[in-house]
């Protein structure tokens, strides 16, 4: 091309100029870029005192409530406690980078397909109202990405590094893969930022996940009476990690077992009976790094 130039030009041929990239493209990657690195930052930041802030809190409270009404009685102290500490500390400063991420590559860009009238329908409504829908929509969603997390292999390895723990209490919720914790999260904060939900709904429906999730998972007897099924309670999640065959994949809900009820997955026998033998039946690593590669080495459950 470049020999034939002057040729084309003495003959007024004005070779064809390759367009130059839209600025608009430019200024997109670049935004992303600056609200990635400003959210990983800030996460990164805000993160480690509040994460452990909040270990610090629910421990004051979950260990004298185990202390004083154990369901199964033990040694004071789990020996791969140290492990789901440190799940606790990396998944706590993940946790806000990865929603970050998720909202700024995929959610921003889905939300301006919606029309404009919906979403500030959503917002416009009162908080408690958008924290009511909030609730039912992230839990039918988180239902289903519950379900699929169990039937599906390849998340199911991933997501049986939290079946791992034979000694089930409340730190036994912070034993989470990292892309797990993502996935499920993802699953409801995506679609509920799309439909416009303010972000302090979003906030706060994450805030009680984490709170909720610890106390279903802590050694406790208490059983609730009626309550236990209208709302999810120890009893409940405590058969979901049982190694016992007759709940096996039942009680995926994370609040209200209608759902089980209602999509065939409930378990909950009569009687007062509580499940004795919690795990996976395969050998589990110790140590947060095996655990967290452990996914990538086996698909056996
Ligand atoms: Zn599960
Ligand atoms: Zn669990």
């Amino acid at each position: 091309m470049e020999r034939h130039q002057p040729a084309l030009d003495r003959l007024g041929v004005i070779p064809p100029v390759k367009p130059a990239r839209p600025a608009w493209r430019a200024t997109w990657v670049a935004a992303v870029i600056t609200v990635l690195t400003a959210a990983i930052a800030l996460s990164t930041m805000v993160a480690r005192w509040s994460t452990l802030l909040l270990l610090c809190a629910v421990a004051a409270v979950m260990a004298p409530i185990e202390l004083i009404w154990p369901l199964h009685t033990r040694p004071r102290w789990r020996r791969d406690a140290p492990t789901d500490v440190v799940h606790f500390m990396v998944n706590g400063l993940l946790k806000n980078v990865t929603i970050a991420v998720a909202l700024a590559v995929v959610g921003t860009r889905a939300r301006d397909l919606v029309p404009h009238s919906f979403i500030h329908a959503v917002a416009g409504q009162a908080l408690w109202l958008q924290g009511v829908e909030a609730l039912v929509i992230s839990e039918l969603i988180g239902y289903w990405a519950h379900r699929l997390s169990h039937t599906w292999s390849w998340w199911w390895k991933l997501h049986k590094v939290h079946h791992s723990v034979g000694d089930l209490d409340w730190l036994a919720a912070a034993r989470v893969h990292p892309l797990d914790q993502a996935l499920q999260r993802w699953s409801f904060v995506i679609p509920l930022y799309i439909g416009g939900f303010a972000s302090s709904t979003l906030g706060i429906a994450l805030a009680v996940f984490t709170l909720q999730g610890f106390f279903v998972h802590a050694n406790v007897r208490w059983r609730f009476g009626s309550l236990r099924y209208l709302v999810v309670t120890p009893e409940f999640h405590h058969w979901h990690h049982s190694r016992d065959p007759r709940a096996r994949n039942t009680n995926y809900a994370g609040k209200f077992p209608v759902l089980d009820r209602v999509f065939g997955s409930y378990y909950m026998p009569e009687g007062g009976e509580w499940p004795t033998d919690y795990g996976v039946t395969e050998p589990v690593p110790t140590g947060w790094f095996h655990q967290v590669i452990w996914p990538f080495a086996s698909a056996k459950r």
